[in-house]
């Protein structure tokens, strides 16, 4: 494919050294063990022309790429060590009576941390990549960015009200069974 070739050339037009493959998984990702950033050519090629269908964005397919690539070395420059969802329920599991999952309060709390916990690797990746967007794109990145964080906000609110409400299970059984030894 002749976009990988222009994908390379973009990388080595910032004078970073980093390997750029085409593979069939997302549209891009950033391996730091072997420092390769890998494109799905054929799904972004999909996505650019979807998106040009339906008119949230307009940019070509090489701008596309450019923002991708941008976004996939700002995981790169990324050494943060980010939480995972799983390390901050256990924190609040630990910290926490498990009744408390019955407040309201308590569960938008926890479910606004998470989300942005769910996000937070993208959100560096988005702001490290800025200082790689040629002129006159940073625009288009920032939209671009700022849908794709908003999609992942979506998807994880929905498991995490999954998760809240089988933690608000737990808890009712956890004080119907105090009730029940108190009787
Ligand atoms: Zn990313």
């Amino acid at each position: 494919m002749v976009q990988i070739q222009y994908a390379r050339n973009f990388v080595d037009s910032l004078g970073v050294d980093v390997n750029v493959v085409d593979w069939k998984g997302t549209l891009g990702n950033y391996n730091r063990e072997t420092d390769t950033i890998s494109l799905n050519l054929r799904r972004i090629i999909q996505h650019q022309k979807r998106g040009k269908k339906i008119d949230s964005f307009k940019e070509s397919l090489t701008e596309y790429i450019k923002i991708i690539i941008c976004h996939e070395l700002g995981h790169r420059d990324d050494d943060h060590e980010h939480r995972t969802l799983t390390d901050l329920i256990n924190e609040i599991d630990e910290n926490n009576d498990p009744k408390f999952y019955l407040l309201d309060d308590f569960c938008d709390e926890v479910k606004s941390r998470a989300i942005s916990v769910s996000v937070e690797k993208e959100v560096y990746a988005w702001r490290l990549g800025k200082k790689y967007v040629p002129t006159g794109l940073m625009d288009k990145y920032n939209k671009l960015n700022e849908e794709y964080i908003k999609e992942r906000e979506e998807r994880s609110a929905k498991s995490i009200e999954e998760m809240l409400d089988a933690k608000k299970g737990l808890a009712k059984i956890l004080i119907e069974k105090e009730l029940m030894g108190l009787t």
